[in-house]
């Protein structure tokens, strides 16, 4: 690794301590917000439902406006998702505006549209993080997402990003061959990325639990990135098993999901709640949502709004409660790669 990169790691661990510091202190403020730019998106894995195949960017005007209130809001982290980010014409000065902020900026894509160029752009706009989840090694019918078409995206990566890259496999979800995750991580960790792994339930809605084959490549792959995996492997284990877990959602608290339209809502599976403008959403929303008990909790498998509300797993219990009813229920399969994106 260069010089350069090895300082701006350690410069970003530093800021990422402080905010970890600063959530620890106060809980006034949202600790991360997903935010789309745009709906569309160049591929359509059969398993999602958060994209289109028409949708125009959010102009940019509007997404820095944006930016600027989730940063008054005193947001620590501001991942951009989509729909498929990279589509968005104006998504380095949107990456610059979230570090104007001084929040730390995260992406997540499929990866199709890296060049070295445009890894370049990414690094000069300051990129803290970059997730890409790989679902198989040879693309097939449910998705192009594929070892296969992306090795040499990663190969561009690993010479040009000077952000954070972690993959994520997956298992589940109708992936074929559940080993394709194990391969994918190897690969993953011998291009010097982070990786980590997720499950996508299908079926009728529900938890349940890994089949066998899923599970000793489950197994294997948390061995190999068991650093990723060591604080939250209760959570993760538990939805393995098909079992629920008791937790206190701070969806609408510490995590925000900021639509394509500009409104918050709790998170990708559910839209809807409490579907307040960005721009109205104050400081008492984020407080009165710290607050409230989600029903749909017990079984919730979005792992990172799990891992943002564990940093208040300790205080404040909930009280006033609210069980969302959008069109998707918790438990729903997990479809894409935001539920899946790790703080590392
Ligand atoms: S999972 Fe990602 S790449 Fe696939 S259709 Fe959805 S947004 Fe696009
Ligand atoms: S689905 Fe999960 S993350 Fe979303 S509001 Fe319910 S408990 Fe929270």
């Amino acid at each position: 690794m260069s010089a350069r990169r090895r300082w701006k790691a350690a410069v970003r661990k530093v800021r990422e301590l402080a905010s970890i510091g600063r959530a620890l202190v106060s809980t006034g403020h949202p600790y991360m917000a997903q935010i789309v730019p745009m709906r569309r998106c160049n591929l359509s894995c059969t398993y999602c439902n958060e994209y289109d195949d028409f949708s125009d960017p959010v102009p940019l005007d509007e997404m820095l406006r944006r930016i600027d209130h989730l940063g008054r809001l005193g947001t620590s982290v501001i991942t951009i998702s989509g729909g498929e980010p990279l589509l968005h014409p104006e998504l380095d000065q949107i990456i610059a505006r979230i570090r104007r902020t001084g929040a730390i900026a995260g992406m997540i894509t499929n990866g199709y549209l890296l060049m070295p160029d445009r890894i370049q752009r990414l690094n000069r706009a300051g990129l803290d993080h970059m997730q890409i989840s790989i679902d198989n090694v040879m693309p097939d019918a449910v998705s192009k997402k594929s070892l296969k078409v992306l090795d040499k995206k990663l190969q561009m990566l690993a010479e040009h990003a000077e952000f954070h890259v972690n993959i994520n496999s997956v298992v589940g979800g109708g992936i074929a061959n559940p080993d394709d995750a194990r391969v994918v991580s190897e690969r993953a960790l011998g291009l010097g990325f982070s990786s980590t792994i997720g499950i996508i339930h299908d079926g009728g809605g529900q938890l349940k639990p890994l089949g066998d084959a899923e599970r000793v490549v489950w197994d294997k792959v948390r061995n190999m990135t068991r650093r990723s995996y060591s604080r939250f492997n209760h959570f993760q284990e538990a939805i393995a098993n098909g079992e629920t877990n008791d937790w206190r959602c701070r969806a609408g608290g510490r995590y925000l999901y900021v639509c394509e339209n500009g409104l918050v809502h709790y998170c990708s599976q559910q839209r809807g709640y409490p579907a307040v403008p960005l721009a109205e959403y104050t400081t008492a929303d984020v407080k009165r949502e710290f607050v409230t008990e989600k029903g749909c909790a017990p079984g919730c498998t979005i792992s990172c709004v799990h891992q943002v509300s564990y940093i208040d797993h300790w205080r404040a219990p909930q009280s006033d409660s609210v069980t969302p009813g959008g069109s998707h229920k918790a438990g729903e399969p997990k479809t894409r790669e935001q539920e899946l994106v790790q703080i590392q």
